[in-house]
């Protein structure tokens, strides 16, 4: 194991938290956040939310939650590796896709889609926004009043206008700096987890062509070594025997590019790393290109096959429809909700409840409002 590293993020030097409070006992300010993170509402409702599958179509299949606990497994070993705050990269793994909407991107879209004319809809923003805050358990604040390394890594990406709105969390994507290397190293292990679990979920679902998949540089690399070592197996284990052989090569290769950098940067500080000409995470180029090849092929075979988009225009039509509703009637507001739109506008309001709700949530609630039979 590394020790921590002086370029790590050091919970005694963090940025600090939007309201004071005083240090945690026996714990650090990083794991305070991942506590305040697994206790909260959002990360529950993970457990309900689509990853590309909407959330009945099967028990097996990804949802936010599990793909979010990859996340957070993947990164810890490369933070392990790479002497990085462990408990930070997790705390920003559990956290990032908090803000995700119901039905995965195809809710994203849609809800930006409706919230075009109000400032729009991000789901990275989203995330930072439950954390700052929409979560309302804590007496002295609202949110979660995260440190700012938690919420740096949160806000993955953001628009300059936004950026404007955010204070210091917002000022990198302005000056064009770099997140710590914590931040950068969950970003690439949420890649690495949902490009294996998409593949795994998409050849079970029946929508991935195995053969086809076989003329992808990487899977095809990792076929023929699973076959080399055990012959002919049965499906579902030369699957798995694939998967975990593409995730560790991405893992071992992302540590050992990512160790080279660090070396020649020799970075003292997280502000070295923030200030550096290019991320000190990152994949070798070979794998960076075999990656992209992948992620392409699941974008063309997978998340535009038709029947994934069958679910989504529909998942898209219930979304749009609740908006309409609740936007040109807000006397159908329940009273928080009534509240909330009175202190953010109506369309805000509308568009961080329908964020927050799961899959069956907001298809049960489109069959309350919408179907005369039901009350
Ligand atoms: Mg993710």
């Amino acid at each position: 194991m590394t020790p921590l590293r002086s370029y790590a993020c050091q919970p005694e030097h963090s940025l600090g938290r939007l309201h004071d409070e005083p240090r945690p006992e026996r714990r650090s300010e990083f794991q305070r956040d991942r506590d305040r993170i697994v206790h909260s509402s959002a990360f529950r409702r993970l457990v309900y939310k689509t990853q590309v599958f909407i959330n009945h179509e099967g028990d097996l299949f990804r949802t936010r939650l599990t793909h979010s606990l990859e996340v957070a497994q993947i990164g810890r070993t490369i933070a392990r590796n790479l002497g990085l705050n462990e408990d930070l990269t997790e705390t920003i793994a559990l956290a990032h896709d908090l803000g995700h909407t119901p039905f995965g991107h195809a809710g994203q879209e849609v809800l930006n889609r409706c919230m075009r004319e109000h400032g729009g809809f991000e789901h990275n923003l989203q995330s930072l926004r439950v954390v700052d805050e929409l979560e309302h358990k804590y007496a002295a604040f609202k949110g979660l009043n995260l440190t700012f390394e938690s919420r740096e890594g949160i806000l993955k990406h953001c628009s300059k206008t936004n950026a404007r709105e955010l204070g210091l969390v917002g000022q990198r994507f302005l000056n064009r700096t770099h997140p710590g290397a914590e931040a950068q190293l969950a970003n690439l292990a949420d890649e690495i987890a949902y490009n294996n679990h998409d593949i795994d979920d998409g050849l079970r679902a029946g929508l991935l062509d195995w053969d086809a998949l076989c003329e992808i540089e990487l899977f095809g690399r990792y076929e023929h070594a699973a076959r080399a070592a055990y012959g002919d197996l049965p499906n579902r284990q030369l699957r798995h025997e694939v998967i975990r052989r593409i995730i560790n090569a991405l893992v071992v290769d992302l540590t050992t590019e990512s160790e080279q950098r660090l070396q020649a940067l020799n970075p003292q500080s997280v502000d070295d790393i923030r200030r550096a000409e290019i991320p000190v995470i990152a994949y070798s180029e070979k794998t960076a290109a075999e990656s992209r090849e992948l992620k392409k092929y699941l974008h063309e075979h997978l998340y535009n096959h038709h029947r994934v988009l069958r679910s989504t225009v529909k998942a898209q039509g219930v979304l749009r429809d609740i908006f309409a509703i609740y936007t040109e009637n807000p006397q159908l507001l329940r009273p928080e909700l009534a509240a909330a739109a009175k202190a953010y506008g109506l369309h805000r309001a509308v568009a961080d409840y329908l964020a927050g709700m799961t899959d069956r949530y907001a298809i049960d609630e489109h069959e309350r409002l919408f179907n005369p039979r039901r009350l």
